[in-house]
Parts: C-alpha cells; sequence; structure tokens
C-alpha cells in the first residue's frame, strides 16, 4: 500500500538511479513529490495550423507524417539525426530531432501525431526541433492538457517527473488539511487535496487559478502569523521613553551644511515625538534615492544622544557601514562620539579600537553615542549601555533585520524604538505584513537645487561618445562611475566582469585617467580603500559591479555609464542611476546596450524620461511582475514557495485573517497543527 510517508525507492517504477535523483531534489517521500510544484504551466490543449506556427513559440500541432528517416550527421559522424515531415490541411512542416533514432522505427508515415515544440530558424530553413510527439489516440500525456513544467534537476527529464507525478497523485486525497475549517469556508478556498491535484495537473486555467490561490493563501497566511507574533512582543514590551533636549537637537540642525527640506523636518519631528513615548516606536521612512534619509537618521540619533541614550545604525555592507560613519563623523563634528564596528573593522572616534574587547567595552559603558554597522552590530556579545534607538538602513531582506534588532538589549531588557529606512516604495499594505504594525513616514521632495540626471540609452556604435564625456568630465575635476552587470551565474562577485572591462577601459578610452575597481570578492580593507579614494576625488573613475547600487554618496560624481543596461531592472537603474546628481553640478546617466529588442528599447526609455523612482517602481512592478523588485528572489525569503510579496490583495486577506486568528487564540495553542507551523516558520525567518 502506498502511502503519502512511502520512500521513493519504494514507488512503481522508481529504480535506484531515479530515486537518487529524486533525493538529490530533497524528495524523499511520496508527500515530497506532491510537493514538488511545477515552475510553470503550458497550456496545449488547442491545436495551431502549421501555416500558423510562429518562431520561438511553443506550440501544438496535429497532423499526418509524410516521412520519418534517421542518418548519421555529415560532419560529426556520432551524432544521429532524425528528421521528418509532418503535413496538416494548412501547411507542411519539416521536423528534426536529434541522438534519437528510435523515433524513426517506432513511429512511421501514415501515422497521425500530436508534436508540441518549438520552431526555430535554421540555415536549413525553418523546422521544429526535438518536439516531444504522441500518436493521436494513444493515452495522450501531452496534446489536451494543460502541462506541468517542472524543475528538472539532477538529470531527470520532464517526462520522468510528470508519470510519477500521475502515479502518486490519488495519494493528494489523503492529505490533512492544516488551514483552519472555518478560514478555508470564509475565504471560499478549495480543500488543500483538491489544491495540490490542480496545481500540477488543472483540467483548466481558472481551476489552476483556484489552487494557485488555496496555495498562495496559505503561505501568507503562515507568514503573517509569523510576523505578528513576533509583533506581539514588541507591543506587549515597553521602550525607554527619550526625554531628548529640544534646544540642542534644534542647534544640531543648525549645524548641518545645508537646510533641511520640509519633508525631512516633519519625518525627523515625527521621529522625535515618538521616541519619547513608552510605546516601542516601528517607523518606516520611505524616500527616493537622495532623498537625504540619512540626514534624518543624524537629527534622530542626536536626539537619543541629547538623551545620554544610544543609537545602533545597521547598515547593509561594509562599504555603507563606513560611509555612514563619515558622514555622521562630519555632521557631528566632536559632539558625539561615533563608532564603526563590521566583521573587519573597528573604530571609535578616529581611533581604530585596539582590540575588539576594548571596543565592547566602550560600547556597554555609554562611552560610544551612535555605533554604524552591519550584522556584526546583531551578535550576541554586543551589550549596550542605553541602547534606545535601532535604525536599520536600505534593508535588503525585509523585515528579517528588523526583527533581529528587536532583539537587541535595551536599557532594563527594554526594547529600542526602531526605525527602518528605504528607497523602495512600499505599499502601505505590504508594509503592515512585513513589518507587523507600523507608521510611515515619507521624504517626497529631493533638497533644492538638484538638477535632473541627463539619461539617454546608446548603443554601441556611439560609446565613443559616452567615453569622450567621461574624459571631459575628468578634465573638469568631476568623476564618473561605470557600473558592469553580473553576466555569468558563476561570477557571482562580479570578479571576472568587473576585471574585464577595468582593463579594457584602462589600456583603451580611458586610458589616461586614474581608474579604480570594486567588486565583491576584495577584501573589506581594499574596498573600503577603493571607495576612500574615489570619495576624495584621487580617481577619475571607479569601475564597479552592482554593489554601488545602495547608498553610495559621492557628490562629485556626475557621470554614471551603466553597461549591459538590459540587464538590470527599472527600479535597479534608477537606484544605480541616483549614484549621480547628488549636488548642484549637472549629470548624465547613460544606459548602453547591444540589445535591439523593442522590448528593451521601451524599457530604457522610460528610464530616460522618468526621474521619479515611485513611477518607475510602479512601472517595473506592472512589467516584471513579481519578485523582481523587491529583491525578494535574492532574499530568498523561505516562506514562499507560490506566493509574491506582490501578490497584494491576497496578501491583505491572509493578513485580516491571521489577525483575527490571533485575537480569539493569541498564542494558537487552541490550534497546535497550525502552532508547529508558524512555530518551525518563524525559526527559519530568524536563522537567516
Ligand atoms: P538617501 O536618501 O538616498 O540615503 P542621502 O542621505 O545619502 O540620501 O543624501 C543624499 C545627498 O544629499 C547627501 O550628499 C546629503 O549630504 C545631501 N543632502 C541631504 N539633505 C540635504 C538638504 N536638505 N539639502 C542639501 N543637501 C542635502
Ligand atoms: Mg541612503
Amino acid at each position: 500500500m502506498l502511502s503519502l510517508t512511502t520512500p521513493v525507492a519504494d514507488l512503481p517504477g522508481v529504480g535506484p538511479t531515479t530515486a537518487s535523483k529524486l533525493r538529490r531534489l530533497g524528495i524523499l517521500r511520496a508527500v515530497d513529490v506532491l510537493s514538488h510544484f511545477p515552475i510553470r504551466h503550458e497550456d496545449l490543449r488547442r491545436v495551431t495550423p502549421i501555416a500558423q506556427l510562429r518562431v520561438g513559440q511553443t506550440a501544438v500541432v496535429r497532423g499526418r507524417l509524410q516521412l520519418i528517416q534517421s542518418r548519421r550527421g555529415w560532419r560529426r559522424r556520432r551524432l544521429t539525426i532524425t528528421e521528418a515531415l509532418l503535413t496538416d490541411h494548412s501547411g507542411t512542416v519539416k521536423i528534426i530531432w536529434f541522438n534519437q533514432p528510435y523515433l524513426a522505427t517506432s513511429f512511421r508515415q501514415g501515422d497521425e501525431l500530436f508534436a508540441v515544440g518549438k520552431l526555430a530558424v535554421t540555415p536549413y530553413g525553418q523546422q521544429l526541433q526535438s518536439p516531444l510527439i504522441e500518436r493521436v489516440g494513444d493515452r495522450q500525456l501531452l496534446a489536451g492538457r494543460i502541462l506541468p513544467v517542472y524543475r528538472a534537476a539532477a538529470g531527470l527529464t520532464q517526462r520522468q517527473i510528470r508519470l510519477l507525478m500521475h502515479r502518486v497523485l490519488p495519494l493528494a486525497e489523503s492529505l490533512s488539511d492544516w488551514l483552519p475549517e472555518k478560514i478555508r469556508t470564509s475565504e471560499r478556498l478549495v480543500r488543500l487535496p483538491t489544491a495540490i491535484h490542480d496545481i500540477h495537473f488543472p483540467p483548466s486555467p481558472q481551476v489552476l487559478a483556484r489552487s494557485l490561490e488555496r496555495l498562495k493563501f496559505g503561505e501568507l497566511l503562515l507568514f503573517s502569523l509569523a510576523i505578528l507574533r513576533a509583533d506581539q512582543l514588541r507591543t506587549s514590551s515597553q521602550a525607554a521613553p527619550v526625554p531628548f533636549n529640544k534646544e540642542k537637537t534644534a542647534a544640531f540642525v543648525r549645524s548641518l551644511p545645508f537646510t533641511l527640506t520640509n519633508d525631512q523636518r516633519r519625518a525627523a519631528w515625527e521621529i522625535l515625538k515618538d521616541l519619547t513615548r513608552k510605546q516601542p516606536m516601528n517607523r518606516l521612512l520611505e524616500g527616493d534615492v537622495g532623498s537625504g534619509k540619512t540626514a534624518v537618521a543624524a537629527v534622530a540619533a542626536h536626539g537619543v544622544a541629547s538623551a545620554s541614550t544610544q543609537t545602533a545604525l545597521l547598515a547593509p555592507t561594509d562599504i555603507l557601514a563606513r560611509q555612514h560613519y563619515e558622514t555622521l563623523k562630519r555632521f557631528f563634528s566632536s559632539s558625539l562620539r561615533i563608532g564603526l564596528l563590521t566583521r573587519t573593522q573597528r573604530e571609535a572616534g578616529n581611533q581604530p579600537a585596539n582590540s575588539k574587547r576594548s571596543f565592547l567595552k566602550l560600547l556597554a559603558d555609554g562611552r560610544i553615542d551612535v555605533v554604524v554597522g552591519t550584522h556584526a552590530l546583531l551578535t550576541e556579545t554586543v551589550n549596550f549601555h542605553r541602547l534606545a534607538l535601532v535604525v536599520v538602513d536600505e534593508q535588503q531582506r525585509f523585515g528579517v533585520e528588523q526583527r533581529h534588532a528587536l532583539q537587541l538589549k535595551g536599557a532594563n531588557g527594554l526594547v529600542p524604538h526602531l526605525l527602518s529606512m528605504t528607497a523602495t516604495p512600499i505599499p502601505r499594505t505590504l508594509a503592515l505584513s512585513l513589518y507587523g504594525d507600523l507608521t510611515l513616514s515619507f521624504l517626497r521632495q529631493l533638497p533644492p537645487g538638484r538638477q535632473p540626471i541627463a539619461t539617454a540609452a546608446v548603443a554601441p556604435p556611439a560609446a565613443d561618445r559616452v567615453w569622450q564625456h567621461v574624459r571631459d568630465r575628468a578634465a573638469a575635476d568631476e568623476q564618473t562611475y561605470v557600473v558592469c552587470p553580473l553576466i555569468e551565474e558563476s561570477d557571482e562577485l562580479g570578479v571576472a566582469a568587473a576585471t574585464t572591462e577595468y582593463e579594457r577601459l584602462r589600456t583603451g578610452p580611458l586610458v589616461n585617467l586614474t581608474i579604480g575597481m570594486l567588486h565583491g570578492k576584495l577584501p573589506a580593507k581594499e574596498k573600503t580603500a577603493v571607495l576612500q579614494q574615489f570619495a576624495a576625488g584621487s580617481l577619475d573613475v571607479l569601475v564597479a559591479t552592482p554593489v554601488v547600487e545602495v547608498g553610495v554618496d559621492v557628490p562629485n560624481a556626475t557621470t554614471m555609464v551603466i553597461l549591459g543596461a538590459e540587464r538590470f531592472g527599472l527600479a535597479q537603474l534608477h537606484q544605480l542611476r541616483g549614484r549621480v546628481g547628488r549636488s548642484a553640478k549637472p549629470s548624465s546617466c547613460f544606459l548602453l546596450t547591444e540589445s535591439d529588442d523593442s522590448e528593451v528599447r521601451d524599457r530604457l526609455a522610460i528610464v530616460e524620461r522618468t526621474t521619479d523612482g515611485f513611477a518607475l517602481a510602479e512601472e517595473d512592478l506592472r512589467r516584471r511582475g513579481p519578485g523582481d523588485l523587491y529583491g525578494i528572489r535574492q532574499s530568498g525569503l523561505p516562506a514562499f514557495r507560490l506566493a509574491t510579496l506582490t501578490d497584494l490583495p491576497l496578501m491583505k486577506r491572509a493578513h485580516a485573517a491571521a489577525k483575527s486568528l490571533l485575537e480569539q487564540d493569541p498564542d494558537l495553542s487552541k490550534n497546535t497543527v497550525l502552532q508547529r507551523k508558524v512555530d518551525s516558520l518563524y525559526r527559519t525567518l530568524h536563522r537567516e
């Protein structure tokens, strides 16, 4: 008897080789087979007349074989080529397969077939290349169905996975549904067994949609429950009220090298007011690139210090932490004591702290007012004297840092107030679901005197003009970023991409300029050194991987050259462009692309004419769809396999359902199955 817990090796049709391949995909038991969800579906219900086949599109054709034969390749003798002609009422198409000689013996002239494949252009004319075929009337596994397409790693074929799925599918009936029945009916969701059955072999797109709705809802509900439970911790705790000194803080604002914009003033005030409360603040500051979020955080930190309490500022990278440290030192001159702590850097005031231990002691004794750092700040050995405020800048992995930050100890076991800052426009619904209950502040205006960044998409023939521009700017003592895309997956840190481009520019078009290079593999020390040289103006050009995307602030840089621009999303291009245009000088951004794809041209044209990051983000969302914009794919939130954070309406429903569930049963003790699932998700979120 098969059951959900039957090991894959005991399933019919699974030999030892297949079993070990399955295990490599993490599929150990029958139930794991069922939860190996398709990555997409192919709708093979519609038959396309041969005359209407379009190059590059997967289609189903139905026709009679006029001819089928195999032969050896002419030049490559080891290759077998099988060729066929298939005819329907509208025309004839040539078919070609490689190394599948048995096809010529299992099918013969006159057979009526379905063929599923793509039309390709070859030197020998248009051909259907390596289509899957089956006889009309046989047990049809392809044509007439909506076919699941699986992540087929480990050498497994789609056909193998589909057949296996077919066999274990009846077991779906015995899955027990963990979703409380009351929620399931009030949300009008299908049962779990139905949903699992239909996600694999849906009879129609409508049924598939219902299945996805159910499964995504489940994921989002669990996620919301985990977040809300973390938020219970915050709301049931108290924070230390910060009685900041109004006069001193006002004097600090006057001492800044610029006048705050009205938005900055309002945001800073909202934050300071929150800080005086016992209830822990949970506020998100949203402002486009270059809107001056750092200055707002500085005002808040100053207020905190004026009450003899401490601030921790958390940055996503070493580079950014170092930069914030330098900026704050400038802002505060000698009035506050600033510290820097990353995995590799440690400084207090201007002195590199002798040892980690002595640094931690300064922090624990309250002799550092503001500490800037990376994740290194979140380790257990870090203790504060009176931590009152945690600022999380440009967080990429939503909500996760925030929850970690809450575990930082405030004074006497009080939790710190929390301020998150982002340039990504996050809709309120999403923000609530990611961070728990929170309030929002916005910086809608840019500091005065900024000039719009002239943006142009450029094809290679005109690239010379771009490099001429870079040389001209260098002659005027202004600086340039050149950003290279990560082309190969194996080049995750961008070493190859950056090095190649660096060499090409250094010996070619920019031969007389001083050029630096920044990629992910450089030791932290060198990264910092290169960036410092660039910030100090001793480099004309910085060739970098997209690491400069977030936060880097060098106002004297006025040109941004983005290579392979088609590889970036709109929001990301905007972030990169935001590295220039940070002073009153005119700036330019060049989007180099070799692509003549009309879709790409359209996209780049939008960046050319739109300077509003929020508008661009919306457009990106519309075009690229879920996942990409919020960097969720990179962040790899383990909670989602199907849902994405951009499924907003569904997220809203799940969030509301989670809330009402917790109102009736705050610790889920009446629903232990659910409780166990939420707990395990909660632990995963924290392990990141
Ligand atoms: P972001 O919001 O992208 O983090 P930053 O905080 O890095 O922006 O600020 C961008 C630049 O604008 C910095 O060089 C900063 O010193 C400058 N800046 C911030 N506020 C103002 C202002 N009110 N007037 C003029 N320049 C400002
Ligand atoms: Mg910033």
